[in-house]
């Protein structure tokens, strides 16, 4: 039997980027997966029929995850169209890069509520449902290791992806009991629309302190993801999951 047959799960912002991959991994193994997206409609019905191609089952539901009522829209949804949810993947971000002597309250805001808050509402409407059924469940939330060592022009950033992680351990602790695991993924560098920014030069900078010498593939994400919404991951919760090559270790 597949190894997550039988499970539903959302991914939030899986349109496109890490979060397209993870949905895609789920779904091949089993999954009935719900394709969030924002702006990227074009992008999800896409990601669905390539999920349906392949024999999968998916759905592409939109909403504003930073928008509380929306998340509580999108988990709504999902029960309406499968009945339960299992899996919820909190992967939803965005960046809006300066000094902080230039950051201006937009640009924090914006970058918290979409990546942070975001998190919270999805949580929050998620959970319920998830004790309720008594069946355990799985909640998986991207952060990135610069939550864990910080990066100038990113303080927004940062302290978005270090609060998932306080988060992270806060709701594990919480949840536990109810056999539901709660973890934080941590990439380093993978190529998507989010690092597109960078320059060609700093791009190859960067592996000069990545022990493994390359940026990760956006597989090697969703394969850990898989493996934390399984039942193999049974008894890991409340931890926080470098995916970066070595770069913090
Ligand atoms: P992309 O820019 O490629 O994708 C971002 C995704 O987030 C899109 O699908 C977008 O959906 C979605 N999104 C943004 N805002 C919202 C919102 N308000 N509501 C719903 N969805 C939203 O970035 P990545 O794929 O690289 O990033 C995915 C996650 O991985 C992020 O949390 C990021 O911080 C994290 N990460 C990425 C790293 C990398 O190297 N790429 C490294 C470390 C962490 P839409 O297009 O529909 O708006």
């Amino acid at each position: 039997m597949s190894l997550l047959a039988g499970k539903v799960a959302v991914i939030t912002g899986a349109g496109r980027g890490i979060g397209r991959v993870i949905a895609e991994d789920l779904a091949l193994h089993g999954a009935k997966v719900v394709i969030n997206y924002h702006a990227s409609a074009a992008a999800a019905e896409e990601a669905v029929a390539s999920i349906r191609e392949k024999g999968g089952e998916a759905t592409a539901v939109q909403a504003n995850v930073a928008n509380f009522e929306e998340a509580q829209a999108l988990i709504k949804t999902t029960l309406d169209t499968y009945e339960h949810i299992d899996i919820l993947v909190n992967n939803a971000g965005t960046t809006r890069d300066t000094l902080l002597m230039t950051m201006n309250e937009e640009q924090w805001d914006t970058v918290l509520d979409t990546n942070l808050k975001s998190v919270f509402n999805c949580c929050k409407a998620a959970v319920r449902p998830m004790v309720r059924r008594k069946q355990g469940g799985r909640i998986i939330n991207i952060s990135s290791v610069v939550g864990l060592v910080g990066q100038a022009g990113q303080a927004n950033y940062a302290a978005s992806k270090a609060g998932i992680i306080g988060f992270t351990k806060s709701l594990a602790k919480e949840v536990g009991s109810r056999q539901i695991t709660v973890n934080a993924v941590a990439p380093g560098f993978f190529s998507t629309a989010l690092t597109e920014v960078l320059s060609a030069e700093n791009k190859e900078k960067s592996k000069e302190f990545i022990p493994l010498g390359r940026w990760g593939e956006l597989p090697e994400v969703a394969y850990l993801v898989t493996f934390l919404a399984s039942d193999k991951a049974a008894y890991i919760t409340g931890q926080v999951i470098n995916v970066d090559g070595g770069i913090v270790m």
